[in-house]
């Protein structure tokens, strides 16, 4: 382990990973059997099930990204991997929660302040409810991280200075007194970002942020790649993409 966080220069919004010090994390929205899915967000709980026991047969120990980013700067990540959640349903408290404590372990839920006790509303398809701040409360009581997913789930990619602000800062400001602590983390709704939003976040005081694809130049703490989970990953899929990892993000690195 090298040059993360010990090389005494400073925009740390810029700070870079190399390829081989890019930690492997897991992307879910929803745990749960519902009858339409039209963009595959959810996986049933007894899928779920499965990939935790492959992840452990793996020897890997599911944890939230912050731990992960800690666990990366002591030079100790060997052995983890992250698991997030993006939107913050109500069945990750119900159906993934209970999966993860059986496991030991954590997770990142990203929340989007502005929505609490809502629907998924942004998405045409069917409406699943979001927690509320109670139900967020009894994650983070549970040991999972919780972090933002902007205020009102819109692309950041583009958006105006002050729009921006609102969605990353205010969202940052809003969660960290709900859960009486500060956040760390923050998802890029739709895996939408460019430079200004990277630069928002670091400013806002996030400690660092999850992509979904990230191009090779922009790969580091402010644009953390992660990979697609669903319900057609069974052992072997899961296997071949912890084996695959680095490679996977360099193909969607080149061409995103
Ligand atoms: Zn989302």
């Amino acid at each position: 382990m090298t040059a993360l966080g010990h090389n005494g220069r400073t925009a740390p919004d810029l700070t870079r990973l190399g390829l081989s010090q890019v930690p492997m994390i897991l992307m879910y929205h929803g745990v749960a059997d519902v009858a339409t899915d039209p963009y595959h967000l959810c996986v049933t709980p007894a899928r779920f099930a499965a990939q935790m026991a492959t992840l452990q047969r793996l020897g890997l120990r599911g944890v939230g990204i912050s731990t992960l980013v800690d666990a990366m700067r002591a030079g100790r990540q060997r052995g983890l991997v992250g698991i997030t959640f993006d939107d913050g349903y109500v069945n990750v408290l119900e159906a993934a929660l209970p999966e993860l404590k059986r496991h030991g372990f954590t997770a990142s839920v990203y929340i989007i302040s502005g929505r609490l006790g809502g629907t998924n509303e942004w998405d045409e398809g069917p409406a699943w409810p979001l927690l509320s701040a109670s139900g967020v409360g009894e994650l983070a009581a549970a040991g999972m991280e919780i972090g933002s997913h902007s205020a009102s789930h819109v692309r950041l990619a583009g958006l105006a200075a002050g729009q921006l602000e609102t969605e990353v800062s205010g969202s940052r400001a809003s969660l960290s007194e709900l859960t009486g602590t500060p956040v760390r983390g923050f998802a890029y709704p739709y895996g939408s970002m460019d430079a200004a939003a990277r630069r928002a976040v670091h400013d806002a005081g996030y400690g660092y942020a999850c992509a979904v694809q990230t191009s090779m130049a922009d790969l580091g703490l402010m644009a953390l790649p992660r990979v697609y989970i669903g319900q057609q990953d069974g052992a072997a899929r899961m296997t071949a993409k912890r084996f695959l990892y680095r490679g996977y993000v360099a193909l969607k690195g080149i061409r995103p």
